[in-house]
C-alpha cells in the first residue's frame, strides 16, 4: 500500500501565449517557443543579469524557432541584450537555435562538457545516425528491418534539427556557482534523460530550473543509446530523483524544460520512480511465459501505435528498463539462433 501523496501545486493556470514574455517569479521571465512534435512546445526561462538576460535554451533550430526569435528580439526583448546562454542538454528542442543566437550575440555559451561535445559530435557527423552501428543496435534487439530502417531514417530526423555550435564554450561542472545578477545558482547535473544535463538550483529564492529531468505531467524519456548499448539510464536516473528529492524541498518553485511549473518536486520525483517500477514489474511479468527482445516488449508496455519517431524512443526507453533489471539480476539475457538478444525473468 502506498500513502496517498500531496498533489503537486501549480502557480499558473494557463502557459504565456506565444510570443508571450511574463514574469514567473521576480526578475525570471517564462516563455514558450514551438516544436512540430506531438510534444509541442518547449519553455525558455530569462534570468535579470546586470545589464540584459540570461538566457536558459534556445528551442529547435529551424526556420519558424528562428522567426519566433526574430520577433520577440525585435518586440519583448529588445530592450536588453542576452548576456549568455545556458544549455541544460543536447536534445535538440533546447541547444537547436544556439548557435544562430550565437552568431548575433557575442556572448558566452555554457554546458557540460558531454553534453557540449554530444551535440557538436552529431552536428558534425550527421552521417552517423543511419550508421552500422544503429542498425546493429536495433537489430541484436529484436526489431526488424523495416521498422529499423524508419527509425534510423525519420525517426532520427529532428536530432539534425540544429543551428550548430560555437568552436569554444564554458563548461558547467556540477558544483560551480554561477553568480547571475546577482544571485546565486548552484549547479546540478543528472543523467538518464541526456547524459550530463544541467540543472540550477537557486537556494535562496527557492527556484529550481529542472529542465528535462522531472516534468509535472509527463514521464521524461529514459533512453539507451546506441554508442552505450549495454548501458544503465534507468539506473542513473533514479539515483538522480533521489539525489534531487534531498536537495530539493517541496515548497520550490519547479520552472522545467516542458508543460508547467509547479511545486512538489518530491512528490513528483516519487510518482516517476514509481512509474518505472511499474514498467520493471510488466516486463518482469511478459517475460516469466517466454524471453522476450527490446522489439517484442515495446506491445506489452505502449499499447498505442507508434510512428517512427515514437517508435524509436519507445524500443531505447524499453531496453533502459531491461538493462537496468539485467544488472540487478532480475532478468538473465540469451541470444537465439537468429542473433536476437532476449531476456527471461
Ligand atoms: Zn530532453
Ligand atoms: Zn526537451
Amino acid at each position: 500500500m502506498h500513502a496517498p501523496q500531496p498533489a503537486l501545486s501549480f502557480p499558473r493556470d494557463v502557459p504565456p501565449a506565444p510570443g508571450v514574455v511574463s514574469e514567473i517569479a521576480p526578475g525570471i521571465m517564462w516563455f514558450r517557443l514551438a516544436l512540430p512534435f506531438l510534444l509541442d512546445h518547449v519553455n525558455i526561462y530569462l534570468i535579470e543579469d546586470q545589464k540584459g538576460w540570461t538566457l536558459i535554451d534556445t528551442g529547435l533550430g529551424d526556420g519558424a524557432t528562428e522567426r519566433a526569435w526574430e520577433q520577440l528580439l525585435e518586440g519583448a526583448l529588445k530592450a536588453h541584450p542576452i548576456t549568455r546562454i545556458i544549455v541544460t542538454h543536447f536534445h535538440p528542442d533546447h541547444v537547436g537555435s544556439a548557435g544562430w543566437l550565437l552568431k548575433r550575440f557575442d556572448v558566452p555559451l555554457y554546458m557540460s562538457a558531454t553534453e557540449y561535445l554530444m551535440s557538436l559530435n552529431m552536428h558534425l557527423d550527421p552521417g552517423a545516425l543511419e550508421a552500422e552501428h544503429y542498425r546493429k543496435f536495433y537489430r541484436n534487439h529484436g526489431l526488424d528491418p523495416v521498422t529499423t530502417q524508419n527509425v534510423v531514417t525519420k525517426g532520427h530526423e529532428y536530432l539534425r534539427i540544429v543551428s550548430g555550435l560555437p568552436k569554444t564554450y564554458r563548461r558547467l561542472v556540477a558544483g560551480d556557482l554561477l553568480n547571475i545578477g546577482g544571485r546565486q545558482f548552484e549547479v546540478l547535473t543528472g543523467g538518464g534523460h541526456s547524459p550530463e544535463q544541467i540543472m540550477l538550483f537557486g537556494r535562496a529564492d527557492k527556484i529550481f530550473f529542472a529542465a528535462d529531468q522531472v516534468l509535472a505531467k509527463i514521464t521524461p524519456n529514459v533512453s539507451v543509446a546506441a554508442v552505450d548499448p549495454e548501458g544503465d539510464p534507468l539506473g542513473i536516473y533514479l539515483r538522480s530523483l533521489r539525489a534531487l528529492k534531498e536537495m530539493i524541498g517541496e515548497d520550490v518553485l519547479v520552472l522545467p524544460g516542458h508543460q508547467m511549473p509547479f511545486r512538489g518536486l518530491g512528490t513528483r520525483a516519487s510518482q516517476l520512480e514509481r512509474h518505472h517500477l511499474l514498467r520493471c514489474e510488466a516486463i518482469a511479468r511478459a517475460c516469466r511465459t517466454a524471453p522476450r527482445s527490446a522489439a517484442e516488449l515495446i506491445p506489452h508496455i505502449f499499447e498505442r501505435a507508434l510512428d517512427a519517431h515514437q517508435m524509436g524512443f519507445a524500443f531505447s526507453e524499453v531496453l533502459a528498463h531491461v538493462n537496468y533489471m539485467l544488472r540487478r539480476g532480475e532478468l538473465s539475457a540469451v541470444i537465439g539462433a537468429d542473433g536476437v538478444e532476449r531476456v527471461m525473468a
